[in-house]
Parts: structure tokens; sequence; C-alpha cells
């Protein structure tokens, strides 16, 4: 007898299954690659919503989570995969660069926005005023953390890199049994992908499509992301994320000749260094109607959990809300109406 089943392994299934290593728990992860939201994302770890200067929903405390958390997974896979980087918001207006210090002076906000605006002398883009600078950022790898994380816990035998087929699952009163695994419990981590998971499909998941574009500079030389219309964040070998759209009205996984346009030229406006597009990606984000996460039990099955709506911003609230869920799970900790699916109850 397992102690859980873990379907989907994005950050938010990430986020559980470190939960459980902590606590001496065994599992079995199934994991098929249809999704690939975690594995496109930019990244970076942000407290601010850059538009309009303010704190985004609890993440002063979720970063605070966050970097130990990640921090533990390095020393746990021996890499580096937390690169700080300050982000460098580009000013539109002196209009814009008032509404900045007025923030700064916000108290939950001044330990992460710079009251210093920065001249640029970057030659390879166009800032026509300041820069803000945002401190306390980072990036993380995700790609290489979860493809790492997936070779541990496969030398552990508790990855199946298959296709989680529903109606197999077999639901008793104290255990679930899945094609020979018995487990205490089941966690849903499947993103967007709980679209088709007809235990938890009739939550409001919307699902909102972004888009990126990798491009190559060799004379950008940028050491910080920088924020305008659109993101530049540097990778490595003069190669730039440079993104994301934001569709909630194509769910298809392609990439798309739109988006490629869209960021094409609002990259245009920003910068003057040439670059070449080498490769663009996509994957929808998992968010819902509230913009809250989605955790709980199922309404009639005990032992059927879901962990999902990490929305735009999995990096902050993965391991908050990993760590709620267990809590939840194990010692009946009640969770906080705002991220319970009992808020939906109506739509069951
Ligand atoms: C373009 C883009 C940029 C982003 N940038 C950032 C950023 O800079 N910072 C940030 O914090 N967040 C960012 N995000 C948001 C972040 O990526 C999401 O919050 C996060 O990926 C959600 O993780 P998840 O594990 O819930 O979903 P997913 O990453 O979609 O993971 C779900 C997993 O479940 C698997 N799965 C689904 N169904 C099944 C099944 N039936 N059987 C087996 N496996 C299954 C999928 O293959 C997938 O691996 C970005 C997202 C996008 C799309």
């Amino acid at each position: 007898m397992l102690d859980y089943i873990i379907v989907g392994f994005g950050l938010s299934g990430l986020s559980f299954v470190e939960r459980l290593e902590k606590e001496g728990k065994t599992y079995i992860v199934f994991e098929d690659g249809s999704q690939k939201s975690s594995r496109v994302a930019g990244g970076l770890y942000n407290p601010v919503i850059l538009k309009r200067f303010t704190a985004a929903w609890q993440a002063v405390e979720q970063l605070e989570k966050a970097v130990p958390f990640y921090q533990s997974i390095e020393a746990k896979l021996n890499k580096k995969l937390i690169f700080p980087l300050p982000i460098y918001r580009r000013f539109n207006s002196v209009e814009e660069q008032n509404t900045w210090f007025e923030a700064c002076d916000k108290p939950v906000l001044e330990r992460f926005l710079s009251a210093n605006l920065l001249t640029n002398s970057n030659t390879g883009l166009d800032i026509p005023y300041h820069f803000g600078e945002v401190k306390g950022t980072g990036r993380i790898d995700i790609q290489q953390m979860l493809s790492l994380y997936l070779q541990y816990i496969d030398t552990k035998e508790s990855l199946k890199k298959e296709v989680f087929e529903y109606d197999q699952l077999q639901i008793e009163k104290e255990y679930v049994v899945y094609k020979g695994f018995q487990a205490r419990h089941i966690v849903f981590c499947e993103g967007f992908g709980v679209k088709n998971n007809p235990f938890f499909n009739y939550l409001p998941l919307v699902g909102n499509k972004g888009e990126y574009l990798i491009i190559k500079s060799e004379k950008l030389k940028l050491n910080e992301a920088v924020k305008s219309s659109v993101f530049i964040i540097p990778l490595r070998n003069d190669l730039y994320k440079v993104g994301a759209t934001y569709n909630n009205k194509d769910k298809t996984p392609e990439i798309t000749t739109e988006a490629k346009e869209e960021l094409q030229k609002k990259l245009n406006t920003v910068l003057r260094a040439p670059y070449e597009v080498v490769d663009q990606v996509s994957g929808i984000r998992p968010t819902v109607r509230d913009r809250r996460p989605l955790l709980g039990t199922h309404p009639v099955h005990k032992n059927v959990h879901i962990l999902n709506g990490l929305g735009s911003r999995g990096i902050l609230i993965g391991p908050t809300v990993g760590e709620h869920l267990f809590n939840f799970i194990e010692q009946g900790t009640p969770l906080e109406p705002s991220i319970s699916i009992e808020r939906f109850k109506e739509l069951r």
C-alpha cells in the first residue's frame, strides 16, 4: 500500500511530491507530457504586478516559502536552479514614473521597488524614460528542475511515464487502486489537463494560452530581465525569452504565427540590437475564473484530491499550496475558503 498516487508532474505535482518526500511518504507519479505550461514558463519569481505596481495575492508570504523550497531542491538534485535576476521596468511616461514613486512608499512594496530610477546605458535597448528596478526577484530553471526531479523519482522506481486513464481507477472507502497500485490517496495535478478528468472537470478552470519566442542577439548583452509591453529574459549564450502572450480563447497546444507577430511587434518597440528568432513555445496556464488556486477533496470520494489553478504564478504559489493541501489531507487543517474547491460547490 502506497501513501499517494500523483497524476501530473508540473509545478503543482512537484510541490506536492516534494512535501511527501519531506514527510517520508511513499508515492508513484503518472506523467504523460500532454501539458507544457510549467516546461515553457519564463521561470520568473516576482511578487509585484508590474502593470499597476501592486503586490500580487499573498505574494510576499509565498516568496518567503518559495526560495527555501527551491534551495532545498537544488541541494537534493545537486544542481544550480535559482538565478537571482533583477527586473528593470521600462517606463512609458513621466506619470508612470510618479506612480512608481508612490508605490515605493507602500510598506509591503518598499523592499522590492527601488526608489532610485536607473538610466539606460545599453545601446541595444530603446528606453525613452528611466527604468524602475524590482529587487529580490529571480529565475528558476524550471525545465531543468522538472527533468532532473523526474530522473530522481525514476531511479526510485516511483515514476510511470504514461497517460493516466481515469476509467481504470477503482475507488474504495479507505484506498484507491489503479493498474495494480494501491494507495491511501490520489492527488490530481494535471494543470489544464484536468478538463479531461471526470472527477473535477466541473470546476471553472478557464485556461490561458501563453507563447514565448526564443531569440538570439549577440549585441544585446543583458544581465537583467527587462519588462516593457513584453518581458525580455536572459537565458545563456546570447539567448533570450521574449513574451509572453495571453490568450483565453485558443486552447490548442500549437504555436501560432499570430503570437509570433504580436511578440515581434512589441519587441521591435524596445529592441535596437539585431536579433533572430530561433524558437517558439506555447503552453496553457491553468487559470481559474476567480484567479485563485483549486485545492480540496472530491465531494463524494474522500481519498480523491486536487491541486490546480496555479494560474500565471506557479513558482510562487506552488510551495505554499502544496503544503496547505498536505496538511488538509493528513491533519485536517482547514483550507482557506478562497482556495478551497468548496467555493464552487454549486457547480457540481
Ligand atoms: C508562457 C507561459 C509563461 C509563464 N511564465 C511564468 C513565470 O515566469 N513565472 C511563474 O511563476 N509562472 C509562469 N507561468 C505559469 C506557470 O507555468 C503555471 O502556473 C504552472 O505551470 C502550472 O503548473 P501545473 O503543474 O499546475 O500545470 P502543468 O505544468 O500543465 O502540469 C500538469 C502536468 O500534468 C500532466 N498530465 C495532465 N493530464 C495527465 C494525465 N491524464 N496523465 C498523466 N499526466 C497528465 C501534464 O503532462 C503536465 O506535465 C507561465 C505559463 C506559461 C504558459
